[in-house]
């Protein structure tokens, strides 16, 4: 989940302490789990629904609450966001199948601190050119995480990102959707957009705790919202990926909150499941 695009005043820069950061840390070690759990379940036939359903009771009982349920009045504790759909897609009845791609979004507030992390699964039947661009995608996130270091600005995140899946992948850079600071609000500021200029926006410091996500298209960049008020669909109806860790700048270097190995471990014991990796 992120925030919509508005020019960010850099008012609520909230920069963390040793103890935040561990107790982020422990928020996203629930949201890492929660995605595994849901990458353990998913096969022909289930439905958002089920994984929501399933997902909720999971943070529930790891003591954690759900961060998107009832955020600004959305009705889930995951968005899953399947083939056209970019972000923010409500889980629902439909059941998946052989060749989908499923992004799953997950957020959890733990002892006052949120985490946020999200992935695109492939089931099996997914075509050649769309794990491309799933695996193009998952790598401009570890691009982006590479720039988040003392003395480097949000812009050099941005441009990395930006830089790796339009300029050299051709792909379309959702616009309309950011990443967002994180950790005693799910969506602080800096906005952290997934396309600028090297050198430009906030400088990072120690503490500075951020959410990065590419939201990439297959086609052109530009989206719609659903009636829903919620659903964020690709104009042209091509396929869209989403992952997203949330990172901390700690000791000048970019500390990974968030752990996508649980859920790879699940990819590997899914026979329904295509294994993604990012590229480089
Ligand atoms: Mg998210
Ligand atoms: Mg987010």
């Amino acid at each position: 989940m992120h925030g919509l695009f508005t020019e960010g005043t850099e008012k609520r820069v909230y920069y963390k302490t040793d103890e935040e950061v561990e107790l982020m840390r422990q928020a996203n070690l629930v949201v890492s789990k929660t995605l595994a759990h849901v990458g353990a379940m998913l096969k022909p036939g289930i439905t958002g629904l089920e994984l929501d359903k399933a997902a909720e009771a999971f943070i529930r009982d790891h003591k954690g609450r759900p961060a998107f349920k009832g955020y600004h009045g959305f009705p889930a504790s995951l968005c899953i966001s399947y083939n056209d759909i970019v972000v923010h897609g409500i889980p629902g009845k439909r059941e998946f199948k052989e060749g989908d791609i499923v992004s799953v979004d997950c957020g959890v507030e733990l002892d006052g601190f949120f985490g946020d992390a999200a992935f695109t699964f492939a089931f099996v039947g997914v075509e050649e050119k769309t794990i491309q661009l799933l695996e193009v995608t998952y790598g401009s996130l570890y691009k982006g995480i590479e720039q988040a270091i003392v003395g480097k600005r949000i812009g050099d995140i941005s441009y990395a990102v930006q830089e790796f899946c339009e300029i050299k992948h051709k792909y379309g850079v959702v616009r309309d959707l950011v990443g967002h600071g994180i950790g005693r609000a799910l969506h602080e500021d800096p906005e952290v957009p997934n396309y600028g200029k090297r050198g430009k926006g906030m400088l990072l410091r120690d503490g500075i705790a951020i959410a990065i996500e590419p939201m990439v298209n297959m086609g052109v960049r530009n989206v719609y919202q659903e009636n829903d008020g919620w659903t964020i669909r690709t104009k042209d109806k091509l396929p869209s990926a989403h992952y997203e860790h949330s990172v901390v700048v700690r000791k000048g270097k970019a500390d990974i909150l968030s752990d996508h190995s649980f859920l790879q471990e699940e990819i590997k014991n899914n026979s329904y499941l295509q294994e993604i990796t990012p590229k480089n």
